[in-house]
This record gives structure tokens, sequence and C-alpha cells, in this order.
């Protein structure tokens, strides 16, 4: 064997990091294997928005089960912006958090009452949300257009800057005794003699536990102990202007349409929200699409009328994790010491959900019940027909 560990964390996005740094804060023994570069996929390349309310796109795409169920996880991101500012307190350097507050406009009386319906869901799970319409609005928010009639406000929600967090993150975990070995691919992963032997692109190496953070590639890393669960991957496209003075002091979201935009600390402009990138491969370097940019940016004008005067000055996208929206959290019935990590509350959930898994691996109750994310919901809904 060329090396041993207590645990192999898989993946070096957020997830990784993060159970990493929690792990090795509990003295646990860390390695930590990343196939390309760490921070590089959906961690390093997302819009950074710290999100509290329900979008309004689950409305749309979802049936009321898995509202129902996404609604039960607003405490889980109430949690998750706590964490965020520990964080912030605890790191070595700027992660350019601010909670400056959120807002989900309207531009139509229906949409009005739809927040309305989803504000009701979100207080009813603990969220601190409220409707802000005419003067009171544009006192709030005087970079609006004067086509939104009205919007939801919560306090808590924010950004952060992901190129900046995370590698603090794995800064603290190399403090605290991490390895991290980059440009190595788990490639198999075999129970032998009560542990783990997994092959990699680089060394064997022999670990009594295995954290699955591989992100949208999660489903491959399960199969090769042999378990499957529905989560993969889309790409997204991103766009950022120039940099211009303060004005954007909120995250702004729409109750009709695919949109996130807010200012980041430097200037820019980060506008996205989930709109399309090309590219089916796994692997492939996705593409970003003239169409997603337009549509993105017009929606983003229609409500914030300055971007207009705003050059674009990039595009990119990454791949994010598709599933059912809920984390993948915990151990796998069935298979000893194998623990996923799959955010199903983006990157601000990440943290969060790294922490709890690492409580759960110490034997220490977590501050909040994973038992929803288990990976055994799907056997369940499998059976259920
Ligand atoms: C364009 C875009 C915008 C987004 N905007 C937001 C936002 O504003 N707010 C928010 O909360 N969330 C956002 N998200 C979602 C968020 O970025 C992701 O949910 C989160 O970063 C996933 O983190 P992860 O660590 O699980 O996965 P990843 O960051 O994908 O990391 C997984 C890692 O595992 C590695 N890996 C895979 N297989 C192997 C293997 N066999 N061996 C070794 N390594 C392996 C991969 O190379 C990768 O680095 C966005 C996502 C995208 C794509």
């Amino acid at each position: 064997m060329d090396t041993e560990t207590d645990v192999l964390v898989v993946g070096g996005g957020i997830m990784g990091c993060a159970a990493a740094y929690y792990l090795a804060r509990d003295g646990v023994d860390v390695l930590l294997v990343e196939r390309g570069d760490l921070n590089t996929e959906a961690s390093g390349t997302n819009a950074g928005s710290l999100h509290v309310q329900l979008p309004s796109s689950l409305f749309v795409e979802e049936g009321e089960a898995m509202i129902e169920a996404r609604a039960q996880t607003t405490p889980l991101r109430l949690e998750a912006i706590r964490t965020w500012r520990e964080l912030a307190d605890e790191l070595d350097d700027d992660i350019e958090l601010a909670v400056t507050g959120g807002l989900m406009v309207a531009v139509t009386d229906a949409q009005l009452r739809f927040l309305e319906i989803k504000m009701a869901r979100e207080r009813h799970y603990g969220a601190t949300v409220e409707l802000v319409t005419g003067a009171a609005l544009f006192t709030l928010a005087p970079y609006l257009s004067e086509r939104v009639v009205g919007a939801e406000f919560c306090a808590l929600e924010g950004r952060i800057n992901p190129t900046l967090a995370t590698p603090a993150l794995w800064r603290a975990a190399l403090r605290a005794g991490v390895r991290l070995w980059r440009g190595t691919e788990l490639l198999a992963l075999e129970r032998a003699s009560g542990s783990y032997v997994a092959a990699t692109s680089r060394a064997r190496i022999r670990c009594s536990r295995v954290v699955n953070a591989a992100g949208p590639w999660s489903d491959a890393i399960a199969r090769m102990v042999g378990f499957s669960m529905p989560v993969g991957g889309v790409n997204l496209h991103m766009n950022v202007t120039e940099p211009a003075a303060p004005f954007l002091t909120h995250l702004v979201q729409h109750a009709g349409a695919r949109l996130t935009a807010k200012q980041a600390t430097n200037g820019n402009l980060l506008i996205g929200g989930g709109w399309p990138a090309h590219g089916e491969s796994a692997r492939g370097h996705a593409e970003v699409g003239r169409e997603s940019m337009e549509h993105n940016l017009g929606v983003a004008q229609s409500v914030i009328p300055d971007v207009a005067r705003l050059r674009l000055i990039r595009c990119w996208a990454g791949r994010n994790i598709v599933g059912d929206n809920l984390p993948v959290l915990g151990p796998v019935p069935g298979i000893p010491n194998f623990f996923n990590a799959v955010t199903g509350t983006g990157y601000t959930g990440g943290p969060v959900s790294a922490r709890l898994l690492a409580d759960v691996m110490a034997g220490r109750k977590p501050s909040f019940d994973i038992h929803p994310f288990s990976v055994e919901r799907f056997a369940r809904a499998a059976a259920a027909g």
C-alpha cells in the first residue's frame, strides 16, 4: 500500500474541503483527493449567492411533494448562513461575506400573490420574510425599475466570494493536518479486511472511511461500492459586467423568471440564475451560448435598469448538481464506513452540511436532523413505485 489514512475524502469542491476541515478539527486523519484542481468545478464557478428563500423556479418545475420537501430545508439554509458567519470569523482571509438581504421582485399582481403564498410556507419553517411595496420598496432598493410592483425581502440573504472562501477553507484544513492531493483521480474502491483500498491515478490508498464529495459525479463513486443514486449534473451559464460604483446592495431574484443579480465587493455585477449552458459530456468543458447570455441579461435589465449601461466583460459555464433538490448526506445502509456528502442547498449549504456530517462521523448528535437526507429515500421511493 502506498499510503494509509483514516478518512479518504473524494472531491475538492466546497463539500470536500469543508468536510476535510471539520473532520481534521476533530483530530481525524484525512486525505483528500481531487482529480483536477481544487475548487475548479461548481464550487469555483458559481454565483456566490447566499440563498434562504425558495426559488420561484421550484414552483414551476416541481410537484407539491418536492416543494414541501424543499421548504422543510429552510431551517438548514438559516443554519447555513450562521455557519458562514462563523467561518468568516474563523478563516484566515476576507471571504467577502455580505449578508445585506435578498429581494425577490414581482412585476405583476399575480407574481405578488405567488410571493405571498411562498412567504407563508417559508415563515412556517422559521424564515423571517416580508413583502415590501410602494415607496418603502424604492427607499430600500432605489436601483429597481418602476415596473416592479413589490418584492419579498429576506434580511439573511446575501453573497460570498467562492474563489476566496473555498481556498480559505482548504488552507485551514491544511493547517489542521489534512493532506490534499490535487490531480489525483479515484479510479476504484474495494473493501478488504474491514477497510477500503482506493486505486487512484497517483497511488493506492488504504483507508477506514470514505466521504463521497464528488458533486455531480457522486453517483460514479457510489457505483464503485455497489449502490447508485439519482445525482447528475447540468451546465449553467453566468455573466459578469465591468465594475461599477456600489449601487446594488441586495441579492436580487425574480418571482417569474430566472435571475440572480448581485454586486461583488470589487464592483462587478454577477448575473445568473440557472440559465443553461451547452456541453453534454460529463467531463468535457461546458460552453456558454448567446441565447442564455441575452435572455439572462434581458431579465436583469428589465428590473435593474442600470445593468444596461454596463458592459458585459465575461461569461462562463459551470456544472451544477442535479438531484431531487435535497442533500444526500450521511451513512449508507449496508455499506459500512461510506458517507455521502452531496449538497442539495448549493454552495450556500456546503459548509453546514459538511459540519453536520463531521458530527455524525464523530458520533455526536448533529444540531439538525439529517435523516431526511439519507440515500435510503431513493430506495423507499422506488419501492413505493
Ligand atoms: C454556474 C453555477 C452557479 C451557481 N450559483 C450558486 C449560487 O449562487 N449559490 C449557491 O448556493 N449555489 C450555487 N451553485 C451551486 C453550487 O455551486 C454547487 O451546489 C456546489 O458548489 C457543489 O459543491 P460540491 O463540492 O458538492 O461539488 P463540486 O464543486 O462539483 O466538486 C466536486 C469535485 O469532485 C471532483 N471529482 C469528481 N470525481 C472525482 C474522482 N473520481 N476522483 C477525484 N475527484 C473527483 C471534481 O473534479 C470536483 O472538483 C451554482 C452552480 C453553478 C454551476
